[in-house]
């Protein structure tokens, strides 16, 4: 029998309710043996995440304040959950532990951490699953590096023999026995990690989405769910600002060849959206794109020069300014006459003016020309290596729409079109593109 790793976040495990629905998910396939859970999330909108109450506490605890207020809202959303479930579990004893060590001066993500930890053996109770604490078997080195071989052989050490078992996300333990967690949405990375220890066949990460959008839902209306999305297109697309995933999430699986599979509690049936490695690239999509996603807040600093073509160096000496002022750039479009450099506004705006100088000292160029409120579009897609007019199709929807364009840039790999505009035709951009490569297939 295969093995699925199956981890809920936080608002799959808000309330009762929840672990219902969590409990009938695994129940109904007998390889989902392996439970990440994270610490209970919100039930409504203006709800407090626990991890966000146990940051709290600890804050107060620090300044040796009482924290009780806050800390007896968090006994009360596990002791909610325990007595709507009719589970017989009396979590007082972990509490006063929990009470006294953040009296202690226990760190800050020792406190974080109890929110799994307690989850966690509700969820175990509950499913009548082994419970394993993630301080034995994640670990950190002194300096905070999670170790991946120490913790792999760890996990298969202690789960050999069992049939299933529940293990709480978000932190593990480092060299000098002090708790520590990822960071925020951390579970995710637990997840991963335990379905390559376990050898899983695939990693179910369940969350309160079908998975993946095409674009961003409050720009484009009811978008479609990515069902198959390749490693590199996440990458791309997350670096951009595409959200659902712990960006190291991904290393673990993806180096043991396992596919994350991103499901939705709220609705099981949902295919979800499956993420491969790049030799199951073959898998069709319906759409040239897979997904589209953007960032405002750019700026480009447009040097032009006649003939800087035949200036040795010319490029090198103008990225050296950026290098000595510590400034990554995104992008370099060049022309025979002009390069830009594209970055970060927020970055450049406070020392622009000894940017433009330095320039001026170092290439002497005949202008420099600086704009502020760009906004970059990636369209990304392993489609578009095979399809023809691919960015014809962007640029006319572009035009349609009256957008000028500031920048184009085509990574190598032809995975990704990257576009710079103007911020107050992002919306307009985003949806223009979407039409045209989805909405206008699906009709
Ligand atoms: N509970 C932690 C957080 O809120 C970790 C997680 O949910 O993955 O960030």
């Amino acid at each position: 029998m295969g093995v699925k790793v199956v981890k809920f976040g936080g608002s799959s495990l808000a309330d009762a309710n929840q672990f219902k629905k969590v409990a009938d998910i695994i129940k109904s396939d007998e390889k989902r043996r392996f439970v990440v859970p994270s610490a209970p999330g919100k039930r409504f909108k203006e709800d407090i995440k626990v991890t966000d109450m146990l940051y709290s506490c600890y804050e107060l605890a620090s300044k040796k304040k009482d924290f009780s207020e806050s800390f007896n809202l968090i006994k009360d959303r596990y002791n909610g959950i325990i007595a709507d479930l009719g589970l017989e579990l009396c979590l007082d004893e972990e509490f006063e532990e929990i009470e006294r060590s953040l009296k202690a001066r226990a760190g800050r993500d020792y406190a974080a951490s109890r929110g799994e930890y307690l989850n966690g053996i509700v969820l175990a109770k509950y499913l009548g699953f082994n419970f394993i604490d993630a301080g034995e078997v994640i670990f950190f080195d002194e300096k905070g590096n999670f170790m991946l071989e120490k913790t792999v052989s760890a996990i298969r050490e202690r789960v050999r023999g069992l049939d299933n078992a529940v293990i709480p996300g978000f932190y593990g333990v480092s060299l000098n026995d002090t708790i520590k967690t990822f960071s925020r949405g951390g579970s995710d990375v637990t997840g991963s990690i335990v379905a390559n220890a376990v050898k899983a066949d695939i990693y179910e990460n369940w969350t309160d989405v079908n998975g993946f959008l095409i674009a961003d839902p409050r720009i484009v209306e009811n978008p479609e769910v990515i069902k198959v999305i390749t490693y590199n297109e996440l990458r791309e697309l997350s670096y951009m600002g595409a959200t659902v995933l712990h960006e190291d999430a991904i290393f673990p699986v993806r180096n043991a060849g396992i596919p994350i599979n991103i499901r939705n509690t709220n609705e099981p049936s949902a295919p979800g959206t499956m993420i491969v490695s790049e030799d199951l690239e073959e898998t069709v999509s319906n759409y040239t794109i897979t997904g589209l996603a953007g960032k405002k807040g750019f700026a480009s600093i447009t040097i032009e020069k006649a003939m800087m073509n035949n200036e040795l160096g010319f490029c090198r000496k103008v990225l050296e300014v950026f290098e000595k002022n510590g400034l990554s750039f995104e992008h370099m479009p060049s022309s025979i006459d002009s390069m830009s450099i594209f970055l970060p506004s927020e970055k450049f705006v406070d020392i622009e003016q000894k940017i433009v100088s330095q320039i001026q000292k170092e290439v002497n160029p005949d202008n420099i020309v600086i704009e502020h409120n760009i906004a970059l579009v990636a369209v990304v897609g392993r489609g578009m290596r095979k399809t023809r007019g691919t960015a014809g199709r962007i640029f006319s929807s572009l035009a349609h729409n009256h957008i000028n364009v500031k920048m184009i840039d085509q990574g190598s790999s032809e995975l990704n079109i990257i576009i710079g505009i103007s911020e107050n035709d992002f919306n307009q951009a985003i949806s223009g593109i979407y039409d045209i490569f989805v909405k206008s297939v699906l009709k």
